[in-house]
């Protein structure tokens, strides 16, 4: 009979050569366990989504509570389900008053996807501006904003119309005009290594935008729900975008997207085709409810609160390591520059070894990621950075 290990490594398809291969039986908190009891820290949150922690008690609950009322029973925007009501009033409350219009969906990619098609809907363009370096997802709209050469050149022919412009490049906006449908940013990139858009940058691209006629668009899938010390990261900048893209922990660790606009734009989807975008699953009730009671705890447990303390304790213990030339954060997404991507590597690998999950990233492998639940106390982060530190000067 074949083990588990086996069945994973023949079955489960795999998206590369070096999957980190742990057997987790259980999570709770910032911890998983495998079979034997063996604890780890997560330091990565399963990539920026846990950040209520792991099997939150009150996130199981409100979905037991949902699972005895009902789970799927219509396509998306047919009937009127509890679940996804509350979430949206509990949303559209956190967001200016522009963005008071909610279409869920399934994924990330899949709100990329939306947002796409709601930008050319509405403004009848058809260019779409996208950032170097920035990550918006594997599905092939979403894919087609990459800058990876290598991805392009495995999955080309992609979306044609896309222009890149380079971040902070106040010069690079002129490639905005009266062609662009949108422009769609990560106000602070993920997968490049936690680089963030400067304020002057992103006031300028929002009157650019704005002169030209083309939507802006923010993919806060990865910097949303707190983890950078605000709801969402626009919300430091005091600039609002016209479509505002949330997944990842949005579903307090059920599958669970959105693209939020104005009601006005999103109107566009409902003719012309009528059913603009469809998804079947899209604001599942099950993954509702559990997003609904995840922003109870962020609110109710004052996690965004406490971001502040907690990143500027990562950052105080690195700021001065002289293997990391640079800490580079945004709340509590962090990244800490290697000198090479081998010594993140062999970190990152010793790390785990070690009962403490980081990783590096897509665009950046000299970088080592540190994103863990919001939940995380000053003391387990104090025991992470002192065990991190050792390991980092063993390797
Ligand atoms: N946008 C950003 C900024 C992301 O970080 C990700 C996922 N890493 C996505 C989009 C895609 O999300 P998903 O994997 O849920 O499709």
């Amino acid at each position: 009979m074949l083990s588990q290990r086996e069945i994973f490594y023949q079955h489960v398809a795999q998206t590369s050569k070096n999957p980190m291969g742990l057997t987790i039986e259980r999570a709770e908190g910032c911890y998983l366990y495998s079979p034997e009891g063996k604890k780890y820290l997560d330091l990565i949150s399963g990539t920026s989504v846990s950040n209520v922690g792991h099997n939150n008690r009150y996130v199981i609950n409100a979905i037991k509570q949902q699972l005895d009322k009902h789970m799927h029973i219509s396509v998306y925007g047919e009937m009127i389900q509890s679940a996804q009501v509350l979430l949206t009033q509990k949303l559209v409350a956190i967001l200016p008053e522009q963005l008071n219009s909610v279409y869920y969906v399934n994924s990330g990619s899949e709100a990329v996807e939306g947002a796409l098609k709601l930008a050319k809907r509405y403004t009848g363009r058809r260019k779409i501006v996208a950032l170097k370096n920035a990550y918006h997802g594997g599905t092939h709209g979403a894919l087609s904003l990459t800058s990876s050469a290598e991805h392009i050149k495995a999955f080309a022919p992609l979306l044609p119309n896309i222009t890149l412009i380079e971040i902070n490049n106040i010069d690079d906006l002129k490639n905005i005009d009266e062609d662009t449908a949108c422009v769609i940013i990560e106000p602070v990139q993920g997968e490049a290594g936690v680089v963030k858009a400067n304020d002057q940058y992103l006031n300028e691209l929002r009157k650019t935008c704005s002169q030209k006629g083309a939507l802006l668009i923010f993919d806060e899938i990865q910097s949303g729900m707190g983890r950078t010390g605000k709801w969402f990261y626009f919300q430091h900048s005091g600039i609002v975008p016209d479509i505002l893209l949330t997944a990842k922990a949005l579903g307090g660790g059920m599958p669970l997207g959105a693209f939020i606009s104005s009601q006005e734009i999103m109107d566009s989807l409902t003719h012309e085709p009528v059913l603009g975008h469809i998804t079947t699953f899209g604001g599942h009730p099950v993954c509702c409810a559990a997003a609904s009671a995840a922003i109870d705890v962020i609110e109710n447990e004052k996690l965004i609160e406490s971001v502040k303390e907690k990143s500027d304790f990562f950052y105080e213990f690195f700021a001065d390591n002289p293997l990391v030339t640079e800490v580079r954060r945004s709340g509590l997404l962090i990244a800490l520059q290697m000198e090479s991507a081998e010594l993140a590597i062999k970190t990152c690998n010793s790390c785990v070894k070690h009962g403490i999950i980081v990783d590096n990233f897509l665009f950046n492998e000299s970088a080592i990621r540190i994103a863990p639940p919001l939940t995380i106390s000053i003391q387990e982060i104090e025991t992470a950075c002192d065990s991190m530190q050792e390991i980092m000067y063993k390797v």
